[in-house]
């Protein structure tokens, strides 16, 4: 990885705080759109995480010839098919804050039985170079959906996420907590120890 930088094809400051904190004790300086000059615009046309992922990435790489890093995650509810899916950032429109999605997401599933709520959070990475995708990871984390929300950390659909084996939501955990239970967290790890071996390929 030409310079040792690794760019996080994201502005969500959510985001770019969990990866930065999860990447900590790699020798890579990870900087992210917001440190560009001239930011490339990022568009999500895909119908899978992975695809939207390599997207951002690609772009992001093909504007600075560097190594890019994109994240493409969102919740997928099982009485709902699935949704929101690709779609969990515009669910409630475009520019939703957490409060809107929740509130969308608690009214679309009121008729939800108890039993019948579980969800998962999935995060897919891609690495891209300006010629191509280098490597992808995904990590899952399941859940239930509550009918009211928790907590007051995390971003997004957090307080509306139960997970079961700690009995609270995302919202009610400590970051380090969430990072080492989350989505992100897990693709991360797979990501961080997949890196000597990339580093060594693009050498
Ligand atoms: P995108 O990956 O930027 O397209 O958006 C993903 C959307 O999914 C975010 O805006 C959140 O609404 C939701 N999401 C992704 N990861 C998390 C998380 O860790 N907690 C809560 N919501 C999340």
């Amino acid at each position: 990885m030409a310079g040792r930088r690794l760019i996080l094809a994201t502005e969500n400051p959510h985001k770019v705080r969990e990866i930065r904190e999860l990447l900590a004790d790699v020798a890579v300086e990870v900087l992210h759109l917001g440190d560009l000059s001239d930011p490339p615009e990022l568009t999500e046309t895909g119908e899978t995480f992975a695809d939207n992922a390599r997207e951002k990435a690609l772009a992001v790489a093909r504007a600075t010839g560097e190594p890019a890093l994109a994240d493409d995650s969102g919740l997928m509810v099982d009485a709902l098919g699935g949704d929101p899916g690709v779609r969990s950032a515009r669910y409630a429109g475009a520019g939703a804050s957490g409060e809107q999605l929740v509130a969308k997401l608690l009214a679309e599933m009121a008729d939800v039985p108890d039993g019948q709520r579980g969800a998962r959070f999935v995060c897919a990475l891609s690495l891209c170079a300006p010629e191509g995708e280098v490597g992808r990871w995904e990590g899952r984390v399941e859940g239930v959906i509550t009918r009211e929300p928790r907590g007051d950390g995390g971003f997004g659909y957090d307080p509306v996420f139960r997970y079961p084996p700690d009995g609270v939501t995302f919202a009610q955990m400590t970051p380090d907590r969430k990072n080492a239970v989350s989505h992100r967290g897990r693709a991360l790890r797979a990501f961080r120890a997949d890196l000597p071996r990339v580093l060594r390929r693009r050498r």
